[in-house]
């Protein structure tokens, strides 16, 4: 019997600096800091590409996208997540959910969910009820608790095609 469902996980952190936008999950976000690395630094959609990389063990972006290619220099994350839907389409998987969590002290995320989850859908060509994504603070705990930095996590289940 063969198996039709695969799951993965996918962490990604950044730092916060200024002088740099804040990107998450494709959706600019008005704030005095922002994500610093190679490409735009959109964590979240870096952790939903690990997560569906993870569940086919296809490796991580980093094998794909390598940062120190300047092909990826300021590389807008949403056109490399469709590349990796492509990836898994092409091995015969879909996206059957995704479930995100953003950890952020700063700034209050909650008023751009809909928003992210509504870009995403329409990149990975889902509906938003595919797309789970919450929000949440640390507690003023450790780098993420003191603004250094934003994290996000991704669980993604697949299914294969046509199951
Ligand atoms: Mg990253």
């Amino acid at each position: 019997m063969s198996v039709n469902l695969r799951i993965g996980n996918g962490y990604d952190i950044h730092q916060l600096v200024r002088d740099r936008p804040l990107i998450l999950g494709g959706i600019k976000i008005s704030h005095e800091l922002g994500l610093l690395g190679h490409s735009d630094a959109d964590v979240l959609t870096h952790a939903i590409m690990d997560a569906m990389l993870g569940a086919l063990s296809l490796g991580d972006i980093g094998h794909y996208f390598p940062p120190t290619d300047p092909q990826w220099a300021g590389a807008d994350s949403l056109l490399l997540l469709a590349q990796v839907n492509q990836l898994i389409q092409e091995r015969g998987w879909q996206v059957s959910n995704l479930d995100s969590v953003i950890v952020a002290e700063r700034p209050k995320l909650k008023p751009h969910i809909q928003a992210m989850r509504d870009r995403l859908a329409e990149v990975l060509k889902l509906a938003p009820d595919q797309i789970g994504i919450k929000a949440t603070t640390n507690e003023k705990l450790g780098p993420v608790g003191r603004e250094e930095g934003i994290a996000a996590y991704t669980v993604a289940l697949l299914e294969r095609q046509g199951s």
